[in-house]
């Protein structure tokens, strides 16, 4: 499977502190993506099952995991890969919100096997002109599906905020910002890196 990022604790894409999966692939291209490095994938991110099931357990073996955000790419770009997976992580925790381009439908129609294991699915492409800075939602089109209601009154309250966050992680391949940024947040970014004389990573 191709997983180009896990981060902890994420706290700005779901309730609680969470492990952040960030699957390579995506066939989507939508206009604005903040995350276009994984439309492709790489075979530096090539990770077995094995490998990610340690690596999960090490991190769960240290912190408190309240759940798990799988987004990317698209983790449907890789539906074997999820077959492995979600199984594992539902064995861990069950609050798992997934992130997909595709249509609920869709997703129900060729992978409904899968969904039992997903608490809450937020589907559809990102629409830049409907991004509002909505609370989890890229933009306005994208649906909630809470496909285990136990998890319902968490996220609704969660969605509560005011507006989205943001939260940024220092890793080993610069500052990764995570979270649902609004349109044009990259030319910021650049504009302030300029001004303070600093390089881009
Ligand atoms: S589905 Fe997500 S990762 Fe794929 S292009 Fe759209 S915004 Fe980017």
């Amino acid at each position: 499977m191709y997983i180009a990022r896990v981060l902890y604790p994420v706290e700005v894409l779901g309730p609680g502190k969470r492990i952040g999966i960030w699957m390579s692939g995506c066939a989507h291209m939508c206009k604005g993506c903040s995350n276009p490095e994984l439309w492709r994938q790489h075979e530096k991110h090539n990770i077995s099952m094995g490998n990610m099931g340690k690596l999960i357990e090490s991190i769960c073996s240290k912190y408190d995991v309240d759940g798990f955000t799988l987004t990317g790419g698209d983790p449907f770009y890789q539906p074997e890969a999820l077959k492995e997976l979600l199984p594992y992580l539902y064995i861990v925790q069950k609050d798992i919100l997934v992130y997909t381009g595709y249509e609920y439908g869709f997703i129900k129609a060729k992978y409904g096997d899968l969904l039992k294991y997903i608490a809450v699915l937020i589907d559809g492409k990102y629409e830049e002109e409907k991004n509002k800075g909505a609370v989890l939602r890229g933009s306005d089109n994208q649906n909630i599906y809470y496909l285990n209601e136990e998890y319902r009154t968490k996220y609704q309250a969660y969605l509560e905020q005011k507006t989205s966050k943001i939260q940024n992680f220092h890793t080993a391949d610069g500052v990764i910002s995570v979270g649902i940024h609004l349109p044009g947040y990259e030319e910021g970014i650049k504009e302030l890196v300029s001004r303070k004389g600093l390089e881009e990573v």
